[in-house]
Parts: structure tokens; C-alpha cells; sequence
């Protein structure tokens, strides 16, 4: 039961979850996913989106908007490392949306393996808030991995606006 918008796939996943993957561009009509927020909360799984082009996020922003003006709460989960970077490059693109997990860069010292991992926002809302990333094990060694990206820059999405620099 696949809706696929250009190179979007929309599938329903579990507990109301809308899954998306494949790529976000002009063709995606994200306007219409709001349309299937259910008693007005809207739970997107974005774990598989691998790219967002400006078109896109211009929509992305747009359905945001809108969510906003019609009071529609959109959670979303399993945020890709492409969209979080659009979260830390464009305030807006965030709109009022909660992100409650997301991955992030990690790196092992010792055997070399990188991997993006799945970080818990509610969890480690404390940590996070301080720029602290959470520790991961590395699914190769057992280490203990490294995060491998500027937390300030990575996590700046998490803080909020009115306490960001400049
Ligand atoms: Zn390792």
C-alpha cells in the first residue's frame, strides 16, 4: 500500500506512524500529509529519507506552516542526518514540529567503523540540552564510539530559539 509521490514512498507504519523514504522534492505534495493527522497529531517516521532538494524544503516548510495555523502537533521520529542538518541551516524548516528520535554521526577510534545512530530526544533531553551527546557502543568492537560531528552545530536544532547565539 505504497503511495508513491516522484521519489517519495509513503507507508503506513506502526501506531499511526506515517513512514517516509526515498527523497524529498517538489513532486512530494507533503501539503496533503497533513490530511492524515489523526485527532491532530501528525507521527512522521523519517528514518529512511535520504535527501531533500530546496524545492522540498520550501513544501517542508510550507506544510509546517500550515500545521502550525491549523494547530495540528506533528511529531517526528527517527529523523535522518540530511533533515537534521536542514533543522540546523533553516530555523524554519523545524516550524513547531517535536522531533522525538534522530540519528546522528558516530565514529569508533578504535576499529574505524562510522555509523549513524539512533538517538533518544526524550531520553537524553537533559544531556542533549547541554551539547552532551549520548555514548554509544559500537556495533562492531563494543568500544566506545565518538561523536563525530560539532555537537553545537549538530544539536543546535534542539535549543531553543530565543537562547541560540546571534
Ligand atoms: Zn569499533
Amino acid at each position: 500500500m505504497t503511495d508513491i509521490r516522484g521519489r517519495l514512498h509513503i507507508d503506513p507504519g506502526a501506531n499511526g506512524t506515517w513512514v517516509l523514504a526515498g527523497s524529498i522534492d517538489e513532486t512530494s505534495q507533503l501539503g496533503e500529509l497533513l490530511a492524515r493527522a489523526q485527532q491532530g497529531r501528525l507521527m512522521l517516521d523519517l528514518g529512511g529519507v535520504q535527501f531533500i532538494n530546496s524545492l522540498g524544503v520550501r513544501d517542508w516548510i510550507r506544510m509546517q506552516t500550515e500545521a502550525t495555523k491549523q494547530h495540528l502537533a506533528i511529531d517526528l521520529l527517527r529523523v535522518s542526518e540530511p533533515i537534521i542538518h536542514q533543522f540546523n541551516m533553516i530555523i524554519a524548516t523545524r516550524g513547531s514540529s517535536h522531533v522525538a528520535s534522530f540519528y546522528a554521526p558516530y565514529a569508533c577510534d578504535a576499529c574505524g567503523r562510522e555509523e549513524s545512530l539512533l538517538i533518544d530526544a526524550d531520553v537524553h533531553a537533559a544531556s542533549l540540552a547541554q551539547l552532551v551527546p549520548p555514548t554509544q557502543t559500537c556495533p562492531e568492537c563494543a568500544a566506545q564510539m565518538a561523536f563525530n560531528d560539532f555537537p553545537e552545530r549538530y544539536f543546535s536544532f534542539l535549543v531553543p530559539d530565543s537562547s541560540r547565539p546571534g
